[in-house]
């Protein structure tokens, strides 16, 4: 429930309500806004009816969540979230641009992956050392290895890692290297490693689903707050549709609504997007105009000898040169605040 306190309520007011609401067993979340303070309650309501709640001294008015997810929703949380990692923050004003190989492939491919991106202006490094693949018989990482290169990519270009954990038994040793765990679109509904990855503490990239609807992929983000962890960061890859050109279908719509519905950062992947190199670059501007808070492109030193997803990664001039495209659309201002409440 959302309980809107009175303009003039006092803090003592406040107070009595949130203990209130503690006691039943409520999660309690404060906002306080220039004219009001709103709290956000989850909790079992047949323990505290709303109009209980609306009967307490300060208080204006009590009114339901009416999505299924609850911490994630915009109501119970109006402010953006935002995730630290490292220096950086995902979903402030500064956009942040996540690239490197699709696979950890080989030390001398990290390194120089690793060097290129961040010499283009990447603020992050990513790389597969676990990676999911369609088929049994393609390349399935470096693994232990790949995660070992990782960190010393870190240690020589000082940009935090964002690796994938596809099971809950390895959450442990991937958090034991990345800076954020990514949850792949096949994983997006294996609730025992949504939780798992949750309860590392440490902040989650977690893709939407091949064929989850934004309240799926919300409910999927529902499971890692609810472990306590709020250092959630959404990624949009592109979603399974009809159209066979394309990978996937880019669904940029998917930001504004997911900025409207929930207070969670977004970032858009347009390598899985489209799984078209010449593509990548066009819907990354199209995303940052859309109110992305970041990128997350595959950039390899030589694609065309790529072990996975060499058709969709960019080399590090193309790479390069998008950075230097969506500068402007920075500037612009494509990141409107305000207007996702309305
Ligand atoms: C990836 O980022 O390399 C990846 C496998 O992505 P997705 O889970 O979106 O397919
Ligand atoms: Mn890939």
């Amino acid at each position: 429930m959302i309980i809107v306190m009175q303009p003039g309520a006092t803090d003592a007011e406040q107070q009595g309500v949130i203990n209130r609401l503690e006691q039943e067993g409520f999660k309690v979340h404060l906002s306080r806004g220039i004219e009001r303070t709103i709290i956000g309650a989850i909790g079992d309501k047949t323990r505290l009816k709303c109009e209980t709640v609306a009967a307490l001294p300060g208080v204006e008015k009590v009114v339901p969540i009416l999505q299924p997810y609850k911490l994630a929703s915009r109501d119970f949380h109006p402010e953006d979230t935002q995730v630290e990692v490292g220096n950086h923050v995902v979903g402030g004003p500064e956009v942040q641009i996540i690239a490197g190989p699709c696979a950890v492939e080989s030390r001398a491919q990290l390194l120089e992956a690793a060097i290129a991106v961040r010499e283009a202006g990447a603020t992050m490094l990513r790389g597969g050392a676990y990676k999911p693949r369609s088929s049994p018989y393609s390349f399935q990482g470096l693994a232990a290895r790949g995660l070992e290169f990782l960190a010393e990519a870190r240690e020589r270009t000082g940009l935090p890692v964002v690796t994938e954990v596809m099971d809950q038994n390895l959450v442990a040793e991937v958090a034991d290297v990345a800076d954020v765990l990514q949850i792949g679109s096949r994983n997006m509904q294996n609730f025992a490693l949504l939780q798992a990855a949750g309860q590392t503490g440490k902040p989650i990239l977690l893709k939407r689903g091949l064929s989850a609807t934004i309240e799926e992929w919300l409910l999927a983000a529902e499971y890692i707050l609810n472990e306590g962890n709020n250092q959630v960061i959404l990624c949009e890859r592109g979603i399974r549709t009809f159209e066979t050109y394309t990978r996937n279908t880019l669904d940029l719509s998917a930001v504004p609504a997911v900025k409207h519905l929930s207070h969670l950062p977004v970032i858009v992947d347009p390598s899985h997007g489209t799984g078209r190199r010449f593509m990548v670059a066009p819907m990354a501007r199209a995303a940052l105009a859309a109110g992305a808070d970041g990128l997350m492109v595959e950039v390899h030193p030589n694609p065309q000898e790529a072990l996975s997803d060499g058709s969709q990664s960019l080399n590090p001039e193309e790479f390069a040169t998008l950075v230097k495209e969506i500068r402007p659309i920075i500037a612009a201002g494509g990141r409107p605040g305000e207007e996702w409440a309305s």
